[in-house]
């Protein structure tokens, strides 16, 4: 499945988590700001903030593959961006701006204004990160397949359809979350998946005979 469960962990050198620890206590817009602005803070600070995010884009390159943390979708066809699971927005959770686990990549569709952006991921609020709850589906700390149904296309295993998966009879609060945040159910979304499918050249139905399919197994409300 193109929507995965990650478990790698970035490990700065030195160097960079001094200049973390220089950036604190964090305000929310260290990530963004200009350099010029930083150097308030610490001599330096500002230039190695820069190296500091390619580092940290690198990083996730290589770990995470080429698929959209929410949506699977490729990214080596749309741009990746380095997306704060928590936003790290001053109102919000500058705190975890830098924490490994709160950064992965996503394609422009899930990561723009209309959708995540701003929205406040944390139902449970912790001074750790790791104890924190999520009203999504967290791409570290949570197992998709729990969370979320597919159907397949049975010659090629891609899961064009998608809903919520039940729990005791019950639709995945996360889950449902995740699919109405990131229209991950959306006929539009379906035809990205498509489009990733007859990109990579793999066998596909017909495109309207899938969009019926869709309707018929009920996972478009
Ligand atoms: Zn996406």
């Amino acid at each position: 499945m193109a929507i995965r469960q990650y478990h790698f962990t970035i490990r700065l050198p030195r160097k960079y988590t001094k200049i973390i620890n220089y950036l604190k206590p964090l305000q929310g817009n260290e990530w963004d700001c200009k350099v010029s602005e930083l150097r308030k803070k610490k001599y330096g600070t500002g230039a190695r903030r820069d190296e500091l995010k390619g580092l940290i884009r690198t990083h996730l390159e290589k770990r995470q593959g080429h698929h959209c943390a929410f949506c699977g979708l490729d990214l080596r066809t749309r741009g990746a961006q380095i997306e704060h699971i928590a936003p790290k927005a001053a109102r919000l959770y500058p705190q975890f701006m830098w924490e490994s686990k709160n950064l992965i990549l996503a394609c422009p569709l899930c990561n723009g204004f209309t959708k995540k952006s701003t929205y406040d991921s944390i139902d449970i609020l912790d001074a750790q990160y790791r104890n924190c709850t999520f009203k999504i589906v967290h791409p570290y700390f949570d197992d998709p397949n729990m969370h979320f149904e597919y159907v397949t296309h049975p010659n090629t295993g891609l899961a064009f359809l998608i809903k919520a998966r039940l729990i005791k009879g019950v639709p995945s609060a996360q889950g449902a979350k995740s699919i109405e945040l990131f229209g991950l159910k959306e006929p539009e979304m379906t035809e990205e998946r498509y489009k990733d499918a007859l990109a990579n050249s793999l066998p596909v139905p017909n495109f309207d005979a899938l969009i019926q399919e869709v309707t018929n197994k009920g996972y478009v409300s």
